[in-house]
């Protein structure tokens, strides 16, 4: 066969692998295309499928007592901040961007225990935390305990770029939020009623407990963390975003209000870099859940080093984690993950998990339950 005609079959097979897996290219120059077939190495490796993986919270999210109206406005929401993280990347934008873009949807939205629909602490205030790192350079930022910030994100994000510090906490964060122009509000704009009410059903709840503590080696308090005292429905709402863009770079960011009725400064995983939050060059993690195994198991970290030094697929690592080391501990909760090739894994460990995902064809989807 002539070396032209050869070249061009080729050059129509590769496309024609690359085009379902999402490569966003279909026409290629010559020059590109000439790369392309020297590396012969390269051919068998499908093209980084960009696209964003978002989460809204793990928990016992039950299905009888989801009623369809609440359902579809979490769908909805999530769906949207899909479309705000893939506008990003579908014109070239970075990961970093898209996820700051999705996470402040879900901040905005009262739906979600992040930014406007945080929880409240046990003083009665909203105490918020946020990480964000950017996996081509490593580079992270991270704030907790803040009480006047909009978008806690965009607060983590500009620590991570204007500055030369990696976690900024409390009174100090906010001044350079102030210095950095990053929006504030009063404290008043993160009330919620709901929230407000599920804080007075804890404090009601633990006061009970005070004045008849349980029998000796009968479990104190609630069976599980995330199991509201009163034994009623729960759902935490931490948001995630994962996100890798058309250059193949990936991104990670966490926002939260934490847990309610939190007190003495306590902070969760969702700002701790490697538990929490992580992404390095091959893979991208956001976690939700009971933050205190995060931290203790290096949760996200511990993912992406099974995907590094044991050359594990991400989906592999990430159930090893969630579904087998967090499980033993006891430790509830789960993860969105993404590797630098594009696929995702969504593994929880709880009845439910808030979560989404889009790529290059635009068409969110969203999940809650096992489905
Ligand atoms: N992981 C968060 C924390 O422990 C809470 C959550 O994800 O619901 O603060």
């Amino acid at each position: 066969m002539p070396a032209p005609l050869r070249r061009a079959l080729s050059a129509a097979a590769l496309t024609a692998l690359l085009l379902p897996l999402g490569c966003s290219t279909a026409l290629t120059t010559k020059r590109e295309e000439e790369k392309l077939m020297s590396s012969s190495d390269d051919v068998s490796k499908p093209a980084p499928r960009w696209g964003i993986v978002i989460h809204g919270g793990a928990g016992v999210i039950k299905r009888e007592s989801l009623t369809p109206e609440p359902e579809a406005a979490v769908r909805a929401a999530l769906a949207e901040a899909l479309q705000a993280g893939h506008a990003v990347l579908a014109k070239g934008g970075s990961s970093v961007d898209a996820v700051t873009a999705a996470i402040r949807v879900m901040e905005d939205s009262p739906l979600f225990n992040a930014g406007k629909g945080a929880v409240f602490n046990h003083d009665g205030k909203n105490e918020l935390d946020a990480a964000i790192m950017n996996g081509r350079t490593r580079e992270a930022g991270a704030v907790a305990g803040l009480h006047h910030v909009k978008n806690p994100i965009t607060l983590a994000r500009a620590v991570m770029e204007k500055s030369p510090h990696v976690m900024m906490v409390g009174e100090g964060a906010e001044a350079f939020a102030k210095q950095q122009g990053v929006e504030l509000v009063p404290e008043s704009y993160f009330f919620t009623e709901e929230r407000w009410q599920a804080l007075q059903r804890a404090l009601e709840a633990e006061k009970k407990q005070q004045e008849a503590p349980p029998e000796p080696g009968q479990p104190q308090g609630p069976s599980t963390f995330y199991e509201t005292p009163d034994g009623s429905d729960h759902k935490f709402g931490t948001v995630g975003a994962v996100a890798l863009d058309q250059s193949g770079n990936l991104a990670a960011g966490t926002s939260t209000g934490g847990m309610t009725n939190k007190r003495f400064g306590r902070v969760g995983d969702s700002p701790i870099i490697g538990a929490g939050t992580y992404a390095d060059p091959r893979c991208g993690v956001s976690g939700t859940g009971h933050g205190e195994y995060f931290i203790r198991y290096g949760v996200a970290r511990d993912i992406c080093a099974r995907v590094e030094y044991l050359q594990l697929p991400l989906l592999e690592a990430a159930n090893q984690v969630v579904l087998d080391v967090l499980v033993k501990a006891g430790g509830e909760g789960g993860v969105i993950a993404m590797d630098s090739q594009g696929n995702v894994a969504t593994p929880f460990n709880s009845t439910g998990m808030y979560r989404g995902y889009m790529g290059p064809d635009g068409v969110p989807s969203v999940a809650i339950f096992k489905e």
